[in-house]
């Protein structure tokens, strides 16, 4: 194990108070938050709780031809989604767990303007990895990741949540 839950949790307690601390600067007080299917809504419900939002929490499904693990295709597949409440002239908080190149991510700004017009988007990811490919980075971070050629984060959850690293697993 490289993050044990107790760290995860940690991490996610972090992000809680900066993300907080981001919103009062800004004087958001109704943001809408939006975990992106599967492992950003396990991290989103835990800051969802902590932040004790009114609006429910959103969803986006993003899903890859490939599992999240191996990861071959790079391509994001977007299918159905549930947003709670409108999307125009709302502040969103996007979660994910892992930033890589910064593809889904892109997807999922494209599927929320198909939405309607945000006022804000700000950025959460638990863990941010090495591979960026488009100019994109989180507002605010759980963990840095530094990775060996070759290796993976590897998100369990809901309960408990972990991160493991090791070796994309050959087919
Ligand atoms: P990106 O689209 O930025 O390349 O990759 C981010 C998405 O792919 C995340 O939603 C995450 O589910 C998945 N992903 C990318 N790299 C990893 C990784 O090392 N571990 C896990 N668990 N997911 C990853
Ligand atoms: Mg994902």
């Amino acid at each position: 194990t490289w993050q044990s839950t107790e760290e995860v949790e940690a991490a996610i307690a972090k992000m809680a108070d900066k993300l907080g601390s981001l919103l009062a600067e800004r004087t958001i007080d109704r943001p809408l938050m939006v975990g992106i299917h599967s492992g950003g809504v396990w991290v989103a419900e835990r800051l969802h709780h902590r932040l004790g939002l009114q609006e429910p929490l959103g969803q986006l499904d993003i899903s890859f031809y490939r599992d999240d693990f191996t990861r071959i295709g790079t391509h994001p597949q977007v299918r159905p989604s549930d947003l709670p409440v409108p999307v125009d002239d709302r502040h969103i908080v996007l979660i994910d767990d892992v930033l890589q190149t910064g593809r889904t991510i892109r997807a999922a700004l494209n599927v929320l303007f198909d939405y309607g017009r945000p006022a804000s988007v700000v950025l959460a990811i638990l863990a941010c990895r090495d591979g960026r490919e488009l100019p994109i980075e989180p507002n605010v971070v759980g963990l840095d990741a530094q990775l060996e050629p070759g290796e993976q984060i590897k998100l369990s959850g809901p309960d408990p949540l972990t991160l493991r690293r090791g070796r994309v697993d050959p087919d």
